[in-house]
């Protein structure tokens, strides 16, 4: 039996990683050198969020407060949109994981092992075919 494969994103460099079942820990790095390095990173984060909160509140606030102001002086002088049936939608890029599907459904090779899997992709995006609920037979009540 063939492997089966999960497509995902690395939750640091982005990349697309395909990763058979077998290696399959739930992982959300392409390499130990990503997830090691998103460590650090929310570590630091974390860390200077807390040094900066206190002292950063104030001036926060009052930049939001003055955003606002502007937001509402755009709104009030604006002229009534355009109907935007006739406007042509934003360019749409294709999704990264479907053009990697479409090139690489050749040769699908687990990032981790370089094992051969199945064509068959586990993604995050792909559920419409779940199986349907099988329909519950009818029990007649006995009787007379
Ligand atoms: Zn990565
Ligand atoms: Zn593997």
């Amino acid at each position: 039996m063939e492997l089966s494969a999960r497509l995902f994103h690395c939750a640091r460099c982005e990349r697309q990683v395909m990763v058979c079942s077998d290696c399959d820990r739930g992982q959300h790095y392409c390499s130990r050198e990503c997830s090691g390095a998103a460590r650090k990173k929310s570590l630091h984060a974390a860390s200077h969020r807390y040094q900066s909160s206190k002292r950063g509140k104030h001036h926060h606030a009052d930049r939001q407060r003055r955003y606002r102001t502007r937001l509402k002086k755009v709104t009030h002088q604006g002229s009534p949109q355009p109907p935007s049936h006739d406007v042509l939608p934003p360019e749409r890029k294709e999704p990264e994981w479907q053009r990697l599907l479409s090139s690489a459904l050749e040769e699908i090779r687990c990032h981790f092992c370089r094992r051969h899997c199945s064509h068959f992709l586990r993604s995050g995006f792909i559920n419409r075919y779940l199986p349907t609920k099988p329909t519950p037979t009818l029990a007649w009540p006995r009787g007379p």
